[in-house]
């Protein structure tokens, strides 16, 4: 039944084949917040394999119940998935179907799962994305914010002094930047973003999807002022999504210049652009464009 992956539309091209008499694992995303988020697919993958793997069975058993399933459990978190893969592998090997899930979510975006998930790949077994829920997309889906290209970078880490240098080394980033935060280090994180990165814009999304579900948007030092004043910022899960640093200007690049007034004390104009394009990598036409303006004047003839 599972196999048969009822409403799947056969495109014709690549397809992953199933080795018969082996399992499947099915990674599967669960609501982050709002149990109608779960998808049909997810809820018939959940009553159909033997046994999930959950990150926490007891919350994971609370949403088994709430759907009226009795599929069996097994913990998979950061601190036992190392050791839990083999024993995976063998109910997978025995033909029986697994499904990954983590507390909220999809599994492997900051959560477990990556140990399973590449060893069952190695091993040849089919692997499934049963897609759904998760708060980076979530969150960028409302932020009003480039979407094009984005960059997830996880949890910042815990401490200021890393979680500044993080933000330093990403302070030239010019795609949509996606954060999650702890809810007790959201206002510190807050005050270093908007100090480090200026005067973004960016989107904060709280409780997403549940009863309290707050979405700010704003420049990043509004919202900072923001957060400090709301006496329930510390009380939800939060995501922040935040601008990319603005494209540079390269005619304004000082480096560039500098090489380009060098180079054209040697050398003609289209010598020195193609020698400062090989150097900097930045695009001719611009490159040409700037030492057109500071090639050094030609000696007045009348004076020579
Ligand atoms: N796997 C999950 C996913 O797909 O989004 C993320 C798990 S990660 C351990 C938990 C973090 O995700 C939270 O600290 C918060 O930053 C973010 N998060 C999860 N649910 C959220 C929600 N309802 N609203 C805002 N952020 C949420």
């Amino acid at each position: 039944m599972l196999g048969a992956e009822p409403g799947a539309v056969d495109s014709g091209e690549w397809m992953s084949v199933s080795i018969p008499n082996r399992g499947t694992l099915y990674v599967v995303a669960t609501p982050i917040g709002n149990l109608g988020d779960l998808s049909t697919r997810a809820k018939t993958t959940l009553a159909e394999v033997s046994l999930i793997a959950a990150e926490d069975t007891r919350h994971s058993a609370h949403l088994l119940r709430s759907l009226g399933l009795e599929t069996r459990l097994t913990s998979l978190h950061e601190h036992n998935e190392q050791s839990r893969v083999s024993s995976i592998l063998g109910v997978l090997s025995a033909g029986e179907s697994v499904a990954l899930v983590s507390d909220a979510g999809t599994p492997l975006v900051a959560d477990p799962g990556f140990s399973l998930v590449s060893a069952a790949q190695a091993g040849g077994f089919r692997v499934v994305p049963i897609p759904g829920p998760c708060a980076v997309i979530a969150a960028l889906s409302v932020a009003g914010l480039a979407t094009d290209r984005f960059c997830f970078e996880g949890f910042l880490p815990p401490k200021r002094a890393a979680r500044r240098a993080r933000l330093e080394s990403l302070k030239d980033e010019s795609r949509t930047l996606v954060f999650y935060e702890a809810p007790h280090r959201v206002r510190e994180s807050l005050e270093d973003l908007a100090q480090i990165f200026g005067d973004r814009l960016a989107t904060l999304g709280r409780e997403l999807t549940k009863i309290h579900e707050t979405i700010y948007h704003g420049k990043l030092a509004d919202l900072s002022l923001k957060a400090s004043n709301d006496v329930d910022i510390e009380r939800g899960e939060m995501v922040f999504v935040i601008s990319g640093a603005p494209p540079k200007d390269p005619d304004a690049d000082p480096a560039l210049e500098r090489l380009l007034v060098a180079l054209l004390k040697q050398l003609p104009v289209s010598r020195a652009t193609d020698v400062a394009v090989e150097v900097t990598g930045a695009r001719r036409n611009v490159v040409y464009k700037a030492a057109l303006a500071l090639q050094p004047a030609e000696p007045d003839e009348a004076q020579s």
